[in-house]
C-alpha cells in the first residue's frame, strides 16, 4: 500500500489534521465541517474501499471508529452521531481513499435530524480547492487537533472498554 499522488488523504499535508492514530488508520479533523466535531477516520496508505481491507484490518477500523467516536461525544457534549462510508463513486464517493465520517449530534442542531445527508453531499458537490467551500482556518484546525488529541489520550487511558 503506497500514497497516491492526486490523493489529498495521501497528500503530506493531512498530518496536520490528524488527532489519533492506531494500527493502520488516522483520525483526521475535518477541514470543512458540516457541524462541529465532523471527523474521519481513514487508512494511512491508499485504500480506495472497504473491500480492500483484511478482516484483520476491519476490526481494527470499526474498533478505532468507536473509540473515536466516543472522544468526540466527550468533546462535543453530544449525545448521537452519524456514520457514513461511501463506496464507489457510483454511491456518491468523491475522493477515492476509504473515509468513515463521523459526525457528533446534539439535540436540534439541524432543523430535521437527517439533513446531515444532504449537507454532506452539498459540501461535497463543491470542488475541494473550490474558495467557496466553508473551511477552517489554520489555527482553528490547529485547536480541534489539539484538543482532540488529548482527549483521545486521556479516554486510552481510563481504557476504553
Ligand atoms: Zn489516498
Amino acid at each position: 500500500m503506497t500514497a497516491k499522488a492526486d490523493c489529498p488523504f495521501c497528500h503530506a499535508d493531512i498530518k496536520c489534521s490528524v488527532f489519533a492514530e492506531e494500527g493502520i488508520f488516522w483520525a483526521i479533523y475535518n477541514i470543512a465541517p458540516i457541524l462541529p466535531g465532523h471527523c474521519l477516520v481513514i487508512p494511512r496508505a491508499h485504500v480506495e474501499s472497504i473491500m480492500g481491507l483484511s478482516e484483520e484490518e476491519l476490526g481494527q477500523f470499526v474498533v478505532f471508529a468507536r473509540r473515536v467516536t466516543k472522544t468526540l461525544l466527550k468533546t462535543f457534549d453530544a449525545s448521537g452521531f452519524d456514520w457514513a462510508i461511501q463506496d464507489a463513486q457510483e454511491a456518491g464517493q468523491t475522493v477515492p481513499h476509504l473515509h468513515l465520517h463521523i459526525i457528533p449530534r446534539t439535540p436540534n442542531d439541524l432543523p430535521n435530524e437527517s439533513d446531515w445527508y444532504s449537507r454532506l453531499e452539498q459540501r461535497q458537490a463543491q470542488a475541494i480547492d473550490s474558495t467557496h467551500r466553508p473551511r477552517l482556518t489554520r489555527d482553528q484546525l490547529d485547536h480541534y487537533v489539539a484538543v482532540l488529541c488529548e482527549a483521545f489520550g486521556d479516554l486510552r487511558n481510563e481504557n476504553f472498554s
